[in-house]
């Protein structure tokens, strides 16, 4: 890979880019966007340009530097990640960690940062730091992290790579060069969804509009619970305050893993929207075209007031689990908390 290869984000490339050829490269860019956009594949790409000897300020992907650039073995790019970031993406063990592995970024490893960009670069003429998930610093780090924003090192490149700018101290965002990454096509989530995780076309879209043009989360959605889908709209549809067990059942369905019970909210949340969609007169945005049908009952028999109501108790327990609820309590919390306010 390289940065011309990062797809579906043509002003951050070329804004990159255009830095690259002028000589105007910053001492620290912030790298914002959602998750699963492309945002870190720019970084590594930034990286090798600033780093390969082969086709310096551009990259070439394919000399030794680049190689080890994009498998995090360069020595002159130092990467920077929550530990259960490490451990998630196979870098590291639990066992190799005291304790639950920390979500947020520490004072200690902005230190260490430090002291590494500190010495001179072993092979190019920059060197690079890679800051993965940078919105997890907390205050102490963040504060640790501005000092090096206000005296840079001349001849190294910071990225923060972060999907949500706003936890960050306004003095870092101030001093970096932002670049915005946007969600990505639909079509083209879709289509390469459909490649790597052989779905069929339907299926597909269905996962990409769901993951909102992201693909890093279109390829991590339950592909078993985007093919139940029908099943599981028609059973959540079926549900009734008064039959408690039902509500139960439905939540032990699927509340078994966090990933099964974050897709069937997802699920829900863009069913909740086909229903507000149809109410509206607007039935050919819909994303669940073939559950029309259902989708009408549903508009008909369900007020505005319930149905932003809907949306409330899906997102709660949606940041819930994020926050590592146990997924089926917070099913069937979400479950009683609807349908028992519905009967009244
Ligand atoms: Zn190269």
């Amino acid at each position: 890979m390289t940065l011309a290869t990062v797809l579906g984000q043509p002003r951050a490339v070329d804004a990159l880019q255009a830095a690259l050829r002028s000589g105007a490269v910053h001492h620290a860019y912030l790298f914002a966007g959602p998750e699963g956009v492309g945002k870190e594949l720019a970084a590594v790409g930034l990286a090798q340009a600033l780093t390969c000897p082969e086709q310096p300020d551009v990259g070439c992907g394919a000399c030794a530097s680049c190689q080890r650039v994009e498998r995090g073995l360069h020595p002159d790019v130092t990467w920077v990640m929550p530990d259960d970031e490490r451990v998630s993406r196979g870098l590291a063990g639990r066992s190799d960690f005291t304790g639950t592995p920390s979500r947020e970024l520490r004072v200690e490893q902005v230190r260490q940062l430090q002291e590494r960009i500190a010495l001179r670069g072993l092979e190019s003429r920059r060197k690079v730091a890679l800051i993965v998930s940078a919105q997890t610093m907390n205050v102490q780090a963040q504060n640790a992290f501005l000092k090096t924003l206000e005296e840079p090192p001349s001849d190294t490149t910071i990225i923060l790579v972060a999907s949500a700018i706003d936890r960050l101290l306004p003095t870092i965002r101030s001093r970096c060069g932002k670049v915005h990454f946007g969600p990505l096509p639909v079509d083209m989530v879709a289509q390469r969804v459909a490649e790597a995780r052989k779905l069929d076309a339907e299926t597909a879209m269905l996962a990409a509009v769901m993951a909102g043009g992201s693909l890093g989360r279109a390829m991590a959605l339950d592909v078993d619970a985007l093919s139940r889908r029908k099943d599981t709209l028609t059973a959540f549809e079926a549900l009734r305050g008064e039959d408690a067990v039902g509500l139960l059942r439905f939540a032990e369905a699927h509340g078994g893993s966090r990933e099964e019970a974050e897709s069937t909210l997802e699920l829900l949340a863009l069913w909740t929207r086909d229903v507000a969609l149809v109410k509206s007169g607007l039935e050919s945005g819909l994303a669940n075209r073939d559950m029309v049908d259902l989708a009408r009952q549903v508009a008909a028999r369900t007020s505005d007031i319930l149905l932003h109501r809907r949306h409330s108790l899906l997102d709660a327990a949606r940041a819930a689990i994020a926050r590592n609820g146990a997924p089926r309590l917070q099913l069937e919390r979400m479950l009683i908390d609807l349908f028992t306010e519905a009967s009244r």
